[in-house]
Parts: structure tokens; C-alpha cells; sequence
């Protein structure tokens, strides 16, 4: 039998450390051409200009008549009617107006519209209430979006109003980053699957699948790797496999001191470990470490350490992966609404349910804040950072929180 380790042999790093060494070892994958009009999610790879100008040609903003401005408040005569899908050859003269749609092109001549509600038209005659100045509601070229601009630009990340700009424009195939392929390995020989008979003590596999939907949800292309049982052999064979087909590797457990907690010797031998311990709280014992070119994350155990872990170091390397120009979640100041003891050495990531209330955003803690209770993940939307510290937080002092979703009612 082995002996227990007293002592890790890896080094505690800090939190701002072990993610400066994780992203000086990300750059972004490969670029490919997809289909612009289905690119939500994505990063885009290129920047885009504008092809033309937005709107191309004058328009009318509203529906009325379109008349010139010289005319004053005289009666003009109604001398077509023009809708948004049409361009006559039409011009129009002086004490002449068309009836003009919304969005449709202006006539030649014409320098204004007026409003119908400001109107008023009998037998092809138009009264107007009030005199015009040359461009009064008219939608003019290049308006919304100059010929040549800037729209997007590279470590953008498409959202649906973008899917829409990208098709205005006339962008049918755009350059954006690869997505990730991550593959995530349980561990562990209490470890079964949610759907097998699950003996006294043994541990239904939640990481793995909770790994698998966090990675889907940064954007990647997931592949499973089972369970596999505390044996080097079979661990270092599976974490091969993965590293064969994916470009980043997340195991779940053995990272701790027991003495079959085997990912950091299998990762040591394989690549570089480039570290095995953080100042972090829930966590302490996440690893980081390259393969030939591939990232290697071995996440402890318990199913909150898992996740948090995940959140806080994996995915903004799977982000940044993807080209993402802003990879992390954004930070914010909360007050809390309860007192919080920090961990004395440890930076901790409390999980809470963040809301605008009173005029500020205010963090509730989710409850027990144990490693093993999944339920305090359920109903989070932020991770607060404690730093380590003696002295209780009294209810109401400002902390900073890492938004992980939208804030809660
Ligand atoms: P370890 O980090 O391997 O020492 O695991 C610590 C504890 O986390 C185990 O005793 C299990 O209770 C739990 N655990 C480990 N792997 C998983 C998993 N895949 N799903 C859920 N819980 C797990
Ligand atoms: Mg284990």
C-alpha cells in the first residue's frame, strides 16, 4: 500500500497567478467560414465594413407626402403615391407632393415629408399645417450606417441583433473562431452512472454531466469520456484519449492527497503540470497543466469545488480559446445582505443570487456553502470573491461579485 502524503509538492499559487499562467498558454484555435445568418454564439475571426450606406438612398420616415421645403405653406398637388417597395422615375415639381410611405425612396425634388397627422388632402389637394426645412423626416443616406464603417470587429461575440446587422449588410458567410472540443473524464471507483443501480456509499456521476453542460454553455463541442476507476492505467489511457481527440481535457477528482488521487502524477508524466494547488476556496487542489499543445484541467472532486473551479479558471480559458475578446465574466460591486466570514487563507467564491434592490445590487448568500451541496449552485447568478482575511464582513459592506447570469428578480 502507498503512503499517505503529508505534504503536497506543488506549490500554492494565487488566484491572479494561476489564471495568468493558464492564458499565457491559450491563444485562439483556428479560423473557419460559416453560415453569417446562424452565427449566434459565435466569435467573429474578421472585421467588417459596411459595403454601402445604410440607408443607400434618401427615405421617408414616416408615412405622408413628400414635398419641397421652398414651397412654404402653400396647397400642393397630389401627383402619385409612392410605397416602400417601389422607385418610380418620378420628380416632383414645384407646388407638387406624393403620398409617400414609410422606408420608401424619396422622389427626385422632393426635400422633405410631412407627417399625414399634420395633413390634410381633398380632391388630389394637400394642405399642410406647418412649413417644412429641407430634410425634415427624411431618413438620409448613410443615416444608420455609413458606407465603409466599421461594424463588427474580431473577439465579437454574435448575438442576435448581430445575426441581423450581418444580413442587412448583405453578409451571408463569416469568419469566426473554431469552438472548442472539450473532453471531460470522471473519476473515481464510487463513481456510477445516474441510470445504474447505485450501490450503499457509491456517488451518481453529476460532474461529469454537469462539466459536459457548463463547457456547452462557453461555447464548446463536448465529448464524454465515462468514468474511470482509480487505477493509473486505466485513468492515464482515458486522459490519453481525450487529449487525442479534444483540445482541452477536464477531468473530474483525484487531485486531492489521497492515495488514489492519480491525475497530478498522470498529467506530470505526460506534459507539464504548471500548477497543482491555488489559494482558493472551494478548490484548493485544481491543476492546470499542457499536453503537447492541448490544456489539461483537473478538477477536484466534490461536485460545488467541480463547478466553481470551472467557472473561475476553465471557462475563460474555453472563451479565450474561441477568440473571445472578453473572456470573463464581468465584475461587479454588491453590498451583501448577510454577514460573511472569510477564509483565512484562502480567497473564496461564495455563491449568491444578485438582484437590483434599493438602488444598488445586494448579494444573498444560496445557503449552505459546503463543497458537496450542489444546491447552492442552484439560483446563483454570481460567485462573491472573499478575499482571505480575519474580520467578518458585517451585512451591507461592499464586496465584488463575478456575474455568472443575469441578475435575479
Ligand atoms: P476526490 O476529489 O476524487 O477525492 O472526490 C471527492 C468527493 O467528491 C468524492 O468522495 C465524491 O463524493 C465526490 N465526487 C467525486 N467525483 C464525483 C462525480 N463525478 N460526481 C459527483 N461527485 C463526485
Ligand atoms: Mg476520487
Amino acid at each position: 500500500m502507498d503512503a499517505m502524503r503529508r505534504e503536497s509538492p506543488y506549490p500554492m499559487v494565487s488566484v491572479d497567478e494561476a489564471h495568468r499562467l493558464i492564458m499565457a498558454h491559450v491563444a485562439p484555435l483556428a479560423i473557419e467560414e460559416v453560415d453569417a445568418l446562424s452565427a449566434e454564439g459565435r466569435v467573429l475571426a474578421e472585421q467588417l465594413h459596411s459595403p454601402e450606406a445604410m440607408p443607400d438612398v434618401p427615405k421617408s420616415a414616416m408615412d405622408g407626402y413628400a414635398l419641397r421645403a421652398a414651397d412654404g405653406v402653400a396647397e400642393r398637388r397630389v401627383v402619385a403615391e409612392l410605397t416602400a417597395g417601389n422607385a418610380p422615375g418620378l420628380v416632383i415639381g414645384p407646388g407638387e407632393a406624393a403620398r409617400i410611405m414609410t422606408g420608401a425612396p424619396m422622389p427626385a425634388g422632393a426635400d422633405a415629408m410631412i407627417p399625414v397627422e399634420q395633413t390634410e388632402e381633398q380632391s388630389g389637394v394637400l394642405r399642410i399645417a406647418r412649413a417644412l426645412s429641407p430634410g425634415d423626416f427624411v431618413h438620409t443616406v448613410g443615416q444608420d450606417i455609413a458606407d465603409g464603417a466599421l461594424v463588427l470587429s474580431p473577439g465579437a461575440v454574435l448575438a442576435a441583433a448581430d445575426v441581423g446587422l450581418l444580413a442587412t449588410l448583405g453578409f451571408t458567410r463569416v469568419r469566426v473562431y473554431r469552438r472548442p472540443r472539450v473532453a471531460v473524464l470522471a473519476t473515481g471507483d464510487e463513481i456510477v452512472e445516474p441510470a445504474a443501480p447505485r450501490p450503499a456509499g457509491a456517488v451518481r456521476d453529476s460532474n461529469r454531466y454537469a462539466l459536459l453542460a457548463a463547457a456547452r454553455e462557453a461555447g464548446c463541442e463536448v465529448i464524454s469520456l465515462g468514468i474511470a476507476r482509480d487505477d493509473r492505467a486505466t485513468q492515464r489511457e482515458a486522459m490519453l484519449r481525450g487529449l487525442d481527440q479534444a483540445d482541452v481535457l477536464i477531468t473530474s477528482g483525484g487531485v486531492s492527497m489521497g492515495t488514489r488521487d492519480l491525475i497530478k502524477p498522470i498529467l506530470a508524466e505526460l506534459g507539464s503540470v504548471h500548477f497543482g494547488r491555488i489559494a482558493f476556496k472551494p478548490g484548493k487542489p485544481t491543476t492546470f497543466a499542457t499536453v503537447g499543445g492541448r490544456l489539461a484541467f483537473g478538477v477536484p472532486g466534490f461536485p460545488v469545488s467541480s463547478l466553481v473551479s470551472f467557472e473561475v479558471f476553465v471557462r475563460p480559458a474555453l472563451r479565450a480559446l474561441q477568440g473571445d475578446a472578453t473572456p470573463q465574466r464581468p465584475r461587479v460591486r454588491v453590498a451583501i445582505a448577510a454577514p460573511v466570514q472569510p477564509a483565512p487563507d484562502r480567497q473564496e467564491y461564495q455563491r449568491v443570487t444578485v438582484r437590483w434592490a434599493g438602488g444598488r445590487l445586494v448579494a444573498s448568500s444560496t445557503g449552505g456553502q459546503g463543497s458537496s451541496r450542489l444546491l447552492s449552485l442552484h439560483g446563483a447568478n454570481g460567485l462573491l470573491i472573499v478575499p482571505p482575511g480575519e474580520a467578518l464582513h458585517p451585512a451591507g459592506a461592499e464586496l465584488d461579485v463575478l456575474l455568472t447570469g443575469p441578475l435575479a428578480q
